[in-house]
């Protein structure tokens, strides 16, 4: 006798749990649940080996694609950059001028 195996075994009616678990856990990491609702997924993922297999993988490509995330405000040295050229530029203004009327 041979068994149709198809399903990922920890998915396979085990435990329902650890689908909504899958389904909410970015928002968990986020920081976007509740703190009840963070609770649930803490205890569950304490007792659950495949998920925590899945927290720390999802943990780890959501601090891959933060490290290449474009700040939203411009950085301070952004202004100060933009100060120096601003001067640069209206110092060789005053440079060209001057050659031009020498
Ligand atoms: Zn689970």
């Amino acid at each position: 006798m041979s068994h149709q195996g198809n399903e990922p075994e920890h998915l396979s009616g085990k435990d329902p749990l650890c689908l909504e678990i899958f389904a909410r856990l970015s928002e968990y990491l986020d920081g976007e649940l509740a703190a009840e609702d963070c609770a649930g997924i803490e205890a569950h993922i304490a007792d659950c080996a495949p998920c925590v297999e899945f927290v720390k993988q999802l943990r780890a490509s959501i601090e891959a694609s933060h490290r290449f995330k474009v700040p939203a405000e411009p950085a301070p040295v952004d202004a100060a950059l933009r100060g120096k050229l601003s001067q640069a530029w209206s110092e060789a203004l005053a440079r060209k001028k001057a050659a031009g009327q020498g």
